[in-house]
């Protein structure tokens, strides 16, 4: 734990816990503690929480641990979870107002509820929306960033800022300052405007695109999504598959027979330090094979046991 944390918080109205393992925060069920893990009541008691924070402490972001892998020694600092099932949603002067900490498939449901199209690729991202904003999530065709008007940030000061995409350089599951350093802050919210569609086609949608998931990925088994980025005009999957690696396991870490880019933790027994190896052993046996050097798009955070 940290020497310099305060010992006493006043006024925060959320949940704050010491060493808490984050294995129940992250979809591959794996890995260490945070050393504090707060869960705010709302985005301004998470204010609250980083005004009395120690400035020079780490503060790590989490949603729904959906493309985080968290090392087996745990993360120093704060880890803050955001995702909050009770989270608003509203409809305001023709935008859609999100907190970042609810769910993309609850707001890819609530657009098509009000008449919005082209948010139903959000219902197969199972992140928070402060998740898909920080990796401009997307697939079929559809990509988070597109359909922002503007997003909320919270800074290390605890206070707030409202920004317009043009603040940032976005690209493929990437989203950078325009200088090229990471986002700073944490997402609170955002304003999405989706063109008006008709709601009863956009559910069916819907359907047809979690139907096209269940078919085609291992949702049954913890696992993160895609480990690595689609290289240029290539398929990862297509790579790990044709090197033979359908099936390797390391430790309890196995890389899916249904999806050559999924990695999964059948019995929940993987370590991370398993998950973490797997993903080194095919990288470097594609890399090796067919020269293309894959680059991972889950974040792996926190320190080795
Ligand atoms: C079965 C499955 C299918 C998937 N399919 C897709 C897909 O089709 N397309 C796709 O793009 N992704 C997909 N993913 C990956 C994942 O769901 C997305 O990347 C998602 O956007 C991550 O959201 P999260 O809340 O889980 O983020 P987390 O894993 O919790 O965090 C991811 C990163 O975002 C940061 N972060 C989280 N919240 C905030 C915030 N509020 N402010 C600042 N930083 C924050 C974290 O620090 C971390 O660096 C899939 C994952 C799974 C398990």
């Amino acid at each position: 734990m940290m020497m310099h944390e305060p010992l006493r918080f006043s006024g925060l109205r959320g949940t704050l816990a010491r060493d808490a393992s984050l294995a129940k925060f992250t979809s591959w069920r794996a890995g260490g503690a945070a050393d504090t893990l707060y869960r705010p009541a709302d985005r301004d008691d998470l204010a609250c929480f980083l005004r009395q924070w120690p400035k020079d402490a780490p503060v790590t972001a989490l949603g729904l641990g959906s493309n985080t892998l968290v090392r087996d020694g745990g993360v120093r600092g704060a880890v803050i979870v955001l995702h909050d099932p009770g989270a608003a949603l509203a409809v305001a002067d023709g935008l859609i107002y999100v907190d970042a900490g609810v769910a993309c498939p609850k707001l890819a449901r609530f657009a098509a509820m009000h008449g919005c199209a082209e948010a139903e690729f959000l219902a197969g991202v199972p992140g928070t929306v402060g998740g898909a904003l920080t990796m401009n999530a997307g697939c079929y065709g559809g990509e988070t960033w597109r359909y922002v008007a503007r997003v909320e940030v919270l800074g290390r000061d605890g206070r707030f800022d409202v920004r317009t995409p043009g603040h940032y350089a976005i690209g493929y599951r990437s989203v950078h300052r325009r200088d090229g350093s990471a986002p700073d802050g944490i997402f609170t919210a955002a304003w999405f405007r989706f063109p008006p569609g008709d709601g009863v086609k956009a559910r069916a949608r819907i359907k047809e695109l979690l139907a096209k998931r269940i078919a085609s990925q291992p949702l049954g088994l913890p696992n993160a999504g895609s480990v690595f980025r689609n290289p240029d005009g290539d398929h990862a999957a297509r790579l790990i598959e044709s090197c033979g690696l359908k099936g390797h396991a390391i430790g309890g870490a196995r890389v899916s027979e249904k999806h050559a880019n999924f990695i999964v933790n059948p019995d929940g027994r993987a370590s991370a330090a398993d998950i973490e190896a797997l993903i080194e052993h095919v990288r470097a046996t594609v890399a090796a094979m067919t020269g293309v050097d894959l680059e991972p798009e889950v974040r792996i955070i926190g320190e080795p046991a």
